[in-house]
């Protein structure tokens, strides 16, 4: 497995120092920085400021007001401003800002350093970077920062309702390590026990420390900003997103379509995904109350639907995009060999399956959990309807062809 390597790392509160020195000592003579409107107040203009002192010429690339989506018409605004000259990309900004840096700095083949200004995603140490081209959300593997420089001052005085969603987004590794786990046993998917427990870990250090983490103290928000890092370093190291988005991530995904396909603004990633995580430890929750009795008979008697109803299921809830899924899918053409074959999988590992679903605390701890740090924890909070939330559990899982506890559901005949 390849180790990302980020170097330095730093969260504290001399952060900044931290980067003029690095970029002392380093061979760059020239850097853009790129913000938005509020992030140059918060963090642009002094990061800038630190580039200057350190012997650099500096160009600050700040977008224009208005909302800020990682799409064609912002990455073009920065692709404008860009120079041949420049050598080196500072992203002073959250996940978005970031994540259009790592994509336009990679095509221009030129690194960047990530300078967040909200604990806000696990993205900042990735690779990926999530855009919306036509409309429709994609990750292009795109490069790691160099280095990462988060100063806690800036970070603490981000807006509380990013650092909920930070928060957020690790409780939803609670649900994606189950997936992952799940996905093992029934579907024969990689699984490293190491990045599972390095995860686990990260999930652990934020619930302990959930009430510094929603009053946003500085310790708080370095525990949180630290278990970011580790999850986006996860991933890296794992070579694909599987340790940190199981169905839970597939819900937000699935809204954040929907959204944006109604012209709607857009939710913090996190936000979403905290709520969805509820929803899939309540799946588990019903997964864990089938009793092993009965349960061959159980899955026998549940009918599959066809290929040509899947793929119109497919059509009305994804409209243009559906063909893509149609044709990426491993899940809609399963024969009955296949079917036969999970099924008998689901019953000879019935004992380790339950144990993981009994593992996953109930959907009503998920929930404290969430408004311990002040996270929204309905899709009502989120101002999604009913029908959306349905629809998620229903649709969403055809995005991705992991196979989940909400796949699961399916052979065992859970409805929503
Ligand atoms: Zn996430």
């Amino acid at each position: 497995m390849p180790m990302a390597e980020i170097n330095p790392i730093v969260v504290s509160d001399s952060a900044y120092d931290e980067l003029e020195q690095y970029l002392r000592d380093s061979a760059f003579t020239n850097c853009a920085v790129v913000s938005d409107q509020q992030t140059h107040a918060a963090a642009g203009a002094e990061v800038a400021a630190r580039a200057r002192a350190a012997g650099l010429a500096v160009r600050d690339i700040v977008l224009e007001p208005g909302e800020v989506v990682a799409d064609e018409v912002r990455l073009i605004e920065i692709l404008r401003q860009t120079n041949p000259d420049d050598e080196l990309f500072i992203a002073a900004g959250s996940g978005t800002i970031t994540d259009m840096t790592r994509f336009v700095s990679f095509k221009l083949g030129v690194p960047f350093v990530s300078c967040p200004t909200a604990a806000s995603v696990d993205g900042f140490t990735s690779i990926g970077a999530p855009l919306v081209l036509k409309g429709i959300k994609q990750t292009l593997i795109s490069q790691p920062p160099l280095a990462m420089f988060a100063h806690t001052h800036v970070l603490c005085e981000a807006p509380p309702e990013m650092t909920a969603a930070g928060y957020g987004d690790i409780i939803g590794k609670i649900t994606s390590l189950a997936d992952w786990k799940i996905g093992r046993l029934l579907w024969n998917e990689p699984y490293d026990e190491s990045i599972a427990e390095r995860t686990q870990r990260a999930i652990d250090a934020c619930v302990k420390h959930r009430h510094e983490i929603g009053t946003r103290t500085a310790a708080g928000v370095e525990i949180l900003m630290h278990a970011l890092v580790e999850s986006g370093l996860c991933l890296v190291d794992f070579g694909e997103s599987r340790p940190a988005s199981g169905a839970e991530h597939h819900l937000s995904h699935f809204w954040e379509m929907q959204l944006l396909r109604d012209g709607r603004p857009a939710i913090l990633h996190g936000a979403k995904v905290g709520v969805a995580t509820v929803m899939i430890a309540q799946l588990y929750e019903r997964i864990a109350a089938i009793p092993r009795e009965g349960l061959a008979e159980r899955l026998a008697g549940v009918h599959l639907p066809s290929r040509s109803s899947e793929k119109d299921a497919i059509h009305s809830a994804y409209g243009s995009y559906a063909e893509q899924l149609v044709q990426g899918s491993e899940f809609i053409d399963f024969d009955q060999e296949k079917v036969r074959e999970v099924r008998e999988l689901i019953v000879k590992q019935w004992s380790e399956i339950h144990d993981i679903a009994a593992a996953v605390p109930k959907a009503r701890e998920v929930a404290e959990l969430l408004r311990d740090a002040d996270a929204p924890t309905t899709a009502s909070d989120l101002g999604l309807s009913a029908e959306l939330e349905n629809a998620a559990y229903r649709y969403a899982h055809y995005l991705r062809n992991r196979f989940t506890s909400v796949k699961l559901a399916r052979f065992l005949g859970i409805h929503s």
